[in-house]
């Protein structure tokens, strides 16, 4: 049987990358065979997590049907924000914290939806459901993502989920969280190394709205 793939959605940000590698350790670790993969090349902001932590950043591929059937979506749900050829494959889980939108599936699924700041945050709330240590090189990455998500907390998005995470993940992971913060967000604005492009398109989703296609 092929390895399940588990990703974000395009243009990935520090959340998107993380919570494809927290989720695929939390689903290996109840047994599933699963592969964190991305949509695109971690942004300034992930690769200095991803330095900080130790950790090497998931494989990424443009489609997923020519190497599986199925797969797990973390930090969207929305197709147009997926692999474009996500149509082609069975959804198995979805763990997100945005609407739901455009969403179907054929099959019934694993779906956990809550409105909390960050997906990361409702991972690190699943494996304490489960008992699941998290190692500290990923709990740094769930933390950096919890703070990218939220701006340190700061976000009208945040809530005490969050702010709970955070705090767990930093003892875990043996870091400041407010020190540490401030400067992978100060590493994510380091617009001299990017092209114009790429500081327009870094940030940007696609929506669909009343059949026309948006880019915000
Ligand atoms: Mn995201
Ligand atoms: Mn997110």
């Amino acid at each position: 049987m092929s390895k399940e793939l588990v990703f974000g959605h395009q243009n990935p940000d520090t959340d998107a990358i993380t919570a494809a590698m927290a989720f695929s350790y939390y689903e290996n670790q109840l047994g599933a065979n699963s592969e964190p993969v991305a949509l695109g090349e971690p942004n300034e902001e992930t690769q200095y997590a991803l330095k900080t932590f130790n950790m090497k950043a998931p494989r990424v591929v443009k489609t997923v049907s020519n190497e599986t059937d199925k797969v797990m979506l973390v930090d969207h749900n929305e197709p147009q924000q997926s692999a474009p050829d996500v149509d082609k494959v069975t959804v198995t889980h979805v763990v997100d914290h945005h609407r739901i939108a455009n969403f179907n599936t054929a099959q019934p699924l694993w779906y956990t939806a809550r409105p909390y700041g960050c997906c990361s945050t409702i991972i690190f709330e699943l494996c304490q459901e489960k008992n699941i240590d998290i190692p500290k090189d990923l709990a740094g990455m769930m933390m950096s993502a919890i703070i990218s998500d939220t701006l340190l907390l700061k976000s009208p998005t945040t809530t005490f989920h969050d702010e709970e995470a955070v705090k767990a993940l930093a003892k875990i992971a043996g870091v400041d969280y407010e020190d540490y913060g401030l400067k992978m967000l100060k590493a994510g604005t380091n617009v001299d190394a990017k092209s114009d492009n790429e500081i327009v398109d870094g940030d940007a989703k696609t929506f669909t709205l009343g059949g026309v296609k948006m880019r915000v």
